[in-house]
């Protein structure tokens, strides 16, 4: 992947600690783009063709990825964690960890879990572990001594990167997948289009906690008053494990995501991608969603919004190390980009009336 993605991917950044991720996002969004626009709570946009008379377009990813939150050090210097966004105690078991200082300090560390020597006889040892269960050992002696080397309650956990490239090439595996890569994306979309003639406003950007509630994407959807949103944000793939043609699968496009528990698929949205992904030959599979994405919030600001989510196929998302696909980047990125260029007046009014 790109330089860009590699560092997109390094950097710490659990819900409302982005301020890392943002500063890149706006370095290097300013030079793309005609301003920068922000709201309150961290979220921000490029924006391009601002005066235009079509539609307002919105297009982001989201910034924070999931993660821990210091809660309190035991005595033995052992840590305490609530999770922020959804992480499963089993899969963070054992896993290299650190803590992230607000001045930029990082706090090396490891979650605890018990090798089988010590659990032999232990009828309890089998049982699923909650995220918080797990302790962070920093290896701090005492809880004075965690304290002298900096850890403090509300501080970020964030899972160590290993980024790695396959041996074929093709797929990269790093922590943060969701949702650096639909970050990337974004910048990527102001620098492909930044001197087109385009038939819309675009605003394209990043939000922050949608790891925790979409919480991000209502406050930029009242600061941005798009008219149509495009999500772009990484979706877990199952087939490594037991998956259906509806459950995502690594290389073969991206995720036209039909149904999710808290956003169906604008059928006039849905009709339109379609034709779209077909004209210009770009891969697509259906995928059928457990979670939501920030298009389910944003389809509800003022008196709604046209919304798609262009999913991106990624293996083991919400873990230390996901993996994603070189051919479903370049079908996320030419579909994403495709939209835009689509998007004039009549063609909205089209999708609209095909509701
Ligand atoms: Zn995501």
């Amino acid at each position: 992947m790109r330089d860009l993605y590699v560092d997109l991917v390094n950097l710490p950044g659990a819900p409302s600690f982005e301020r890392q991720v943002k500063a890149y996002v706006k370095k290097a969004i300013e030079p793309l783009s005609e301003k920068i626009v922000e709201d309150k709570l961290g979220s921000i946009f490029g924006v391009l063709n601002a005066e235009s008379k079509g539609p307002r377009v919105m297009v982001a990813g989201h910034m924070d990825e999931v993660g821990g939150m210091v809660t309190g050090i035991n005595e033995n210097g052992l840590i305490k964690m609530i999770p922020l966004g959804g992480m499963n105690g089993n899969v963070y078991l054992s896993q290299r960890m650190n803590i992230h200082t607000d001045s930029g300090d990082v706090i090396p560390g490891v979650t605890a879990s018990k090798p089988p020597h010590l659990t032999r006889g232990d009828t309890t040892a089998d049982k699923p572990l909650k995220f918080e269960d797990l302790l962070l050992d920093v290896g701090a002696d005492s809880k004075e001594h965690a304290q002298s080397l900096g850890v403090k309650i509300g501080q970020q956990v964030i899972s160590e990167n290993q980024y790695t490239v396959t041996k074929d090439g093709k797929k990269f595996i790093s922590k943060a997948w969701d949702n650096r890569f639909g970050v990337g994306i974004a910048i990527e979309v102001l620098e492909a289009l930044k001197d087109e003639a385009l038939p819309c406003s675009l605003y394209a950007g990043a939000t922050v906690q949608e790891e925790v509630g979409l919480r991000g994407a209502q406050t930029a959807a009242g600061l941005v008053k798009p008219d149509i949103f495009l999500a772009v944000d990484a979706s877990p793939c199952a087939d490594s494990f037991d998956g259906d043609e509806i459950s995502g699968k690594l290389g073969k496009g991206f995720l036209v995501r039909f149904y999710d528990p808290s956003a169906l698929m604008h059928q006039g949205m849905k009709k339109h991608v379609e034709e779209i992904a077909e004209k210009h030959n770009i891969p697509y599979q259906y995928y059928q969603s457990k979670g939501g994405t920030d298009a389910a919030r944003v389809q509800l600001a003022h008196d709604g919004v046209v919304v798609a989510t262009i999913g991106m196929p990624a293996r083991y998302i919400h873990s230390n190390t996901s993996m994603i696909h070189h051919d479903d980047y370049m079908a996320v990125k030419s579909m994403v980009i495709a939209l835009i260029k689509s998007f004039d007046q009549a063609t909205y009014e089209t999708i609209k009336s095909n509701v």
